[in-house]
């Protein structure tokens, strides 16, 4: 049984150059004690995007483990996959991120929803969860708008769950459900109900992504009630907790949040509710590596800084292309892009200080960094040409990536002291 480890860190690397120095931050983790195990994570739009293969990810991760001698476990996740998409990832991924966000809202199968509603009679009424100081008061008519709501995005978990588990054999790979890209959050509540329907699908889910409350914007901070959002996820950790003893789910099964990069003001309360329940943790980050890409470029000057500032002008050309898929998730106020020419004339130091994640810095600016942020097709676009500037400037990349992840994710978030 492939068991996923108490803390896991997802990592993008879209043109697959980066897979050391991501590792890299991951040793540091452990060398200031905290056991973090790497999790390489690609979805098929990324594919599609870029134009790269599923294999291409289990190849840069085998080799950066192999170079630095890695000896503890790491995955590589079919990230947001469906049943459309998963057969390309059967062979290389042993980590599958079940995304049911479409489903949610469409109507289940014939009489699922009676079923589970007349099994679940537990769930209407009180319910005392060790953790949260208020009872829950679940009305049945709540129950069942609940179960009405996601019991057709659990039903396709459990096809898809089936599905690979027909292609690798159960147990050999680990089981994530994702109902993060989609309108609404999941309450704490609406959580208890989708866990105990996963149990009854028999999806031996070891991670769960919901959507949380707040905005989770593209490659910026956090924009949201942070009270509200600590609140929801201890209790979301309390829910879990109980879920896994009242449901029988594994025992590793934990939160994941897939942050869209960089939600650096929910790190202390994430923090803080692994600690009081001594839970595990999920945390993915994609797009954030490629950010660091660019950054590294410019800081190397000379043509570096030039493919930089070309990549910022055509990505501000194709604004409205590139921004349309992810629509939901980022707010760029284009008043506040600066023009090809004003970024033409820019040093070194001025386009690093601009995307650089330091919101502490008077020159950063969020909606460069969101607009580069839904900008990699223009990387992909250039090909071999964007590649061997890459490796031209390792030295620099590298050490932005490496720094990134560890000062700026793990740190915070699970190295102690
Ligand atoms: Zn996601």
């Amino acid at each position: 049984m492939v068991t996923l480890e108490k803390y896991s860190f997802g990592v993008g690397d879209r043109f697959a150059h980066q897979a050391k120095a991501q590792l890299r931050a991951c040793m540091m983790a452990v060398e200031n004690g905290a056991a973090v195990v790497p999790v390489w994570n690609k979805s098929f739009r990324e594919h599609t995007m870029i134009g790269s293969q599923p294999p291409e990810v289990r190849l840069a991760a085998d080799a950066a483990v192999r170079a630095l001698g890695w000896d503890r476990p790491y995955y590589v996740d079919a990230d947001h996959i469906r049943l459309e998409t998963v057969d390309a990832f059967i062979a290389s991924s042993d980590f599958y991120t079940i995304d049911v966000a479409d489903a949610i809202g469409r109507p289940a199968e014939a009489n699922a929803f009676q079923e589970f509603v007349a099994r679940h009679t537990e769930l209407v009424g009180q319910l005392s969860i060790p953790g949260i100081e208020q009872p829950f008061h679940i009305e049945r008519a709540e129950v069942e708008r609940v179960a009405a709501k996601y019991l057709r995005a659990v039903q396709e978990a459990g096809q898809i769950y089936r599905h690979i588990a027909g292609a690798k054999g159960a147990g050999n790979f680990i089981t994530e459900v994702s109902m993060d890209e989609t309108d609404s959050p999941q309450t704490p509540p609406e959580l208890l109900v989708i866990l105990a329907a996963l149990a009854d699908e028999g999806v031996p889910l070891q991670t769960i992504a919901p959507k949380f409350t707040g905005r989770f914007n593209k490659g910026v901070d956090y924009v949201g009630d942070l009270a509200q959002f600590e609140r929801e996820f201890n209790d979301d950790l309390a829910v879990i907790a109980y879920a896994v003893k009242q449901y029988d789910l594994p025992q590793n099964l934990k939160l994941s949040v897939h942050s869209g990069s960089d939600k650096f003001s929910i790190y202390a309360p994430i923090r803080r509710a692994l600690q009081r329940f001594d839970a595990g943790l999920h945390l993915k980050t994609a797009g954030t590596t490629w950010l660091e890409e660019v950054i590294g470029l410019a800081e190397s000057g000379g043509a570096g800084l030039e493919m930089a500032k070309e990549i910022y002008a055509h990505a501000l050309e194709k604004q409205e292309a590139l921004c349309a898929p992810y629509a939901a998730v980022i707010d760029i106020d284009a008043n506040q892009l600066p023009s090809a020419a004003v970024v033409n004339g820019w040093t070194a130091e001025q386009f690093v200080a601009s995307l650089r994640h330091d919101p502490t810095c008077p020159q950063f600016n969020p909606h460069v960094r969101q607009l580069l942020h839904v900008g990699y097709k223009v990387a992909a676009q250039m090909g071999e040409r964007y590649l061997t500037m890459l490796e031209a400037c390792e030295d620099k990349v590298s050490e932005n990536v490496t720094t990134n992840l560890y000062e700026r994710h793990l740190k915070p978030l699970f190295v102690t002291g």
